[in-house]
């Protein structure tokens, strides 16, 4: 068993501390701890990130990779093998709240227009009840008093807790979308639940843009599809032949620039972690007088506007 240096040490250390962290702010820290940079020497980052991983995996952790398709950027964090689901945030919340986490990841999950969003009422409508009813078997008076007495506010406590943990992240547009944590954490789980994969990368698709042919099923990121169309300036379906536009979504622009080959050296990281614009101010909550009945009509009416048909729509 090859044991690893103070280098591949500090590394680790600073993804479990920090992380996840940008792909910039990751291959800073490399360039300072091995005077060498990711960009020009990608075989030697490799070869640290494989001796690294050899090892995690003894205790099951791994180093992972991956882009969130809400900023386009690419992050590196350490996750737990174990159990690659939502068991993982069992030490630090409740089991009402984890309930809570896990009804929003489906929703999201299962949009069939793509957005990948929750919008702020729609989540604190959610019913914890129907979520241990609908899994369990269970009848109205076995469930639990603490899902029954989770309340309106325990759910935005529970929101702004998950959101500081980068489980969940709050979008330009003030909706809920997930964080970096979840989309590192839940690869299997996206592919698990059926969550259709993105046609040029194969990342589960939750966020991403459908094929203009209402009866096809393609989707593609938007930073696979800004890739494409820089590359080929045109894209043809590749399942239906629809010819595909490509319009940068104006709410969340995409940023593809520190890709994997560019080159790093500059932009001190001592501000660790992605920043995730702080919406909460400006966000300052639609009135929650009508929340039990209130349904978020954008999202409500966008969900069954015209993509019910859809043949991957069908949750799991
Ligand atoms: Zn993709
Ligand atoms: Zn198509």
């Amino acid at each position: 068993m090859a044991v690893l240096s103070w280098k591949h040490h500090t590394l680790i250390q600073s993804l479990l501390e920090r992380g996840p962290l940008t792909e910039k702010e990751f291959h800073f820290i490399f360039t300072g701890i091995t005077g060498q940079n990711p960009g020009t020497h990608q075989g030697k980052f490799n070869d640290y990130l494989l001796k690294i991983n050899r090892e995690l995996s003894y205790v099951q952790l791994d180093l992972r990779a991956c882009r969130d398709p809400y900023d386009g950027r690419v992050y590196f964090g350490v996750v737990n093998n174990v159990s690659d689901d939502q068991s993982k945030l069992g030490t630090k919340y409740s089991v009402p709240q984890i309930a809570f986490f896990k009804a929003i990841v489906e929703a999201i999950a299962q949009d069939v227009t793509a957005e990948g969003t929750i919008c702020n009422l729609d989540a604190l409508n959610i019913k914890l009840e129907n979520q241990v009813l609908n899994s369990s078997g269970l009848q109205s008076q076995d469930v639990p008093a603490a899902f029954k007495n989770f309340t309106v506010s325990h759910k935005e406590k529970t929101l702004d807790q998950l959101v500081k943990d980068k489980w969940l992240c709050y979008t330009e547009d003030d909706n809920i979308g997930l964080g970096i944590r979840s989309i590192l954490d839940l690869r299997s789980w996206f592919h698990n639940a059926g969550v259709p994969s993105c046609q040029v990368c194969n990342e589960a698709g939750f966020k991403a843009k459908l094929c203009p042919n209402d009866g096809c099923a393609v989707r593609i990121h938007h930073y696979c599809l800004k890739k494409r169309f820089s590359q080929k300036g045109m894209l043809v379906c590749p399942s239906c032949d629809t010819q595909w536009q490509y319009q940068p979504p104006k709410a969340e622009p995409i940023e593809v620039k520190d890709e994997e080959t560019e080159p790093v050296q500059s932009q001190p990281s001592s501000n660790p972690g992605p920043s995730q614009p702080s919406l909460r101010s400006k966000r300052k909550r639609q009135r929650l007088d009508n929340v039990e009945t209130a349904g978020c009509s954008s999202q409500a009416s966008g969900a069954n506007r015209k993509r019910v048909t859809r043949s991957s729509a069908h949750p799991r």
